[in-house]
């Protein structure tokens, strides 16, 4: 079940990814940007198992808007405002639920897909993490309006729908952020917010499991 502590150990996870993916991050943040997403997300989340340990929330929609605040406040650069606000969106749709179901795990995704384009302006194909977190939104609905009650093949199909979402801004040409500067020669490289994006997805399908 997504209770709170299904929310805590995603968050958790999220904060084991970014460290464990630090240096990839950084690799394909230097190829087209300035090198820093992988510190800026590393140091986000460790700043956010702090608080959790400092405060420990009640619900699932509490833990991602505290969440929410931290990477707002910690991450920095883009990527900050961008997830704190995905966050915020998704954690906005939960209330103060005890449990999410697969419905509504698909409308947090989509919410924060919607959150995260309303502040970036980016369309899918732009090169941006909105080329996971689109599909992913698209397919946990998918899955939520055919799949009965099982909630981990919800989070599930939004998963690999990010990690192919990610994999498929390989080609694109960056038309927004640091990446759009350089045009045609930021084609052939990974977007390192996509990676990031499909990273806090598959979490939460390890939070599940
Ligand atoms: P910065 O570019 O300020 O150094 P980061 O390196 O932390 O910030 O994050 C870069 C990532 O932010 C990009 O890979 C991209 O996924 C995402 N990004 C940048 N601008 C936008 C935007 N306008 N809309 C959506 N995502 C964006
Ligand atoms: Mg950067
Ligand atoms: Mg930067």
């Amino acid at each position: 079940v997504l209770d709170v502590n299904w929310a805590v150990k995603w968050l958790t996870l999220c904060a084991q990814a970014m460290a464990e993916h630090r240096v990839e991050l950084i690799e394909l943040d230097r190829a087209i940007g300035d090198s820093d997403h992988g510190e800026n997300m590393d140091r986000g989340f460790q700043a956010v198992l702090d608080k959790l340990a400092e405060a420990p929330p009640a619900t699932p929609g509490a833990a991602l808007k505290l969440a929410a605040m931290t990477l707002m406040s910690k991450v920095g650069g883009a990527a900050g405002p961008l997830y704190g606000t995905a966050f915020l969106r998704a954690a906005g749709t939960m209330g103060d639920a005890a449990e999410i179901d697969p419905a509504g795990w698909a409308a947090a995704v989509s919410a924060a897909r919607d959150g995260i384009v309303a502040r970036g302006k980016a369309e899918p194909g732009d090169k941006t993490m909105v080329d996971a977190w689109a599909p992913a939104a698209d397919a946990a609905k998918a899955a939520a309006d055919t799949g009965g009650p099982e909630v981990l093949s919800v989070l599930v199909a939004a998963a690999e729908a990010a990690e192919a979402g990610a994999v498929a801004t390989d080609p694109l040409v960056a038309r927004k952020g640091r990446a759009s500067y350089l045009g045609e020669r930021s084609a052939g490289h990974r977007d390192p917010g996509a990676a990031s994006s499909a990273l806090i997805l598959r979490a939460a399908v390890g939070a599940a499991a």
